[in-house]
């Protein structure tokens, strides 16, 4: 991967990123999405769908059920309906099926090992495959995150809270998933560190087809590198449409935007 300026001065983006890229067929399914904790129901009949290769981002409120989406799809809470994968109902699969189907989540709070090396977190990530390209896969994402090479002897609880997001970003990356769910990573983070940040994501996408599912409170940001959205409120989607669409709409401008 080639690393060059842009205007913005930031090298996240390449230059020769590609101008459009592909959408492929509907990735992941969600019909009638319902869970939540015990007696507690958060998610009320969620539809919507992830093509192959998109980024999509949900938007929501604080409590609206963003974070409770996205364990639902790992499997980590108790829900009914409809998720299909790849055409695999994934509803009843444990968590180490659904990593193994090709889904890595990166939870709110990051989830790294404090204890472990920059490095060996990047190996953990790798547990679920079986090739013999790990390493040049640690290369590969070293490229995208310069600075975690430089601290990749360091323990993972020493970094800044940028780098702690990038490598569970990278240590999710390391199992070559098919969908990434990311659970709002601008969370606590400095803007220009959360621009940054994003504008990895877009480059990721943009060079390696990894297709992206974002939860998302900053509006603004997760809309800049979107193709397509979803407005989550007390456990139901009330808006989507495209990134376009929903970053000129009206309710969106004046509950997320600020406008
Ligand atoms: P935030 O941006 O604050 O993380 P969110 O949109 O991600 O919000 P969720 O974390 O999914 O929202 O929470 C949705 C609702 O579920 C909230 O009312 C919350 O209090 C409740 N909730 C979340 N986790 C639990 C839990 N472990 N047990 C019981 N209720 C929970």
């Amino acid at each position: 991967m080639s690393e060059s300026t842009n205007e913005s001065g930031s090298d996240a983006v390449a230059a020769d990123t590609p101008a459009a890229k592909t959408i492929g067929d509907t990735l992941l399914d969600v019909k009638d999405l319902r869970g939540g904790y015990g007696p507690i129901q958060v998610l009320h009949g969620l539809d919507f769908h992830v093509a192959e290769g998109e980024v999509v981002v949900i938007l929501g409120a604080n409590g609206a059920g963003k974070t409770t989406t996205l364990r639902a799809l790992s499997g980590k809470v108790d829900s009914s309906g409809s998720v299909t994968f790849l055409d695999q109902e994934m509803i009843d699969k444990k968590t180490a099926d659904i990593v193994r189907l090709g889904v890595a989540h990166v939870p709110q709070g990051r989830g790294t090992l404090p204890e472990l090396s920059v490095e060996d977190n990047l190996h953990v990530g790798a547990y679920v495959r079986k090739d013999k390209e790990v390493n040049a896969d640690i290369e590969r994402w070293y490229d995208v995150y310069p600075v975690l090479k430089e601290r990749r002897h360091q323990r993972a609880g020493s970094l800044s809270g940028g780098e702690q997001q990038m490598l569970a970003v990278a240590r999710a990356l390391m199992s070559r998933p098919k969908l990434l769910l990311l659970d709002e990573p601008s969370l606590g983070l400095a803007p220009l560190i959360v621009q940054d940040l994003f504008q990895r994501f877009r480059r990721i996408n943009e060079e390696t087809g990894t297709t992206m599912l974002v939860v998302e409170q900053n509006a603004q940001l997760a809309l800049s590198i979107a193709d397509r959205g979803y407005v989550l409120e007390s456990g139901t989607i009330s808006i989507q449409g495209n990134a376009h669409e929903l970053m000129n709409n009206d309710a969106i401008r004046k509950a997320y935007l600020g406008v």
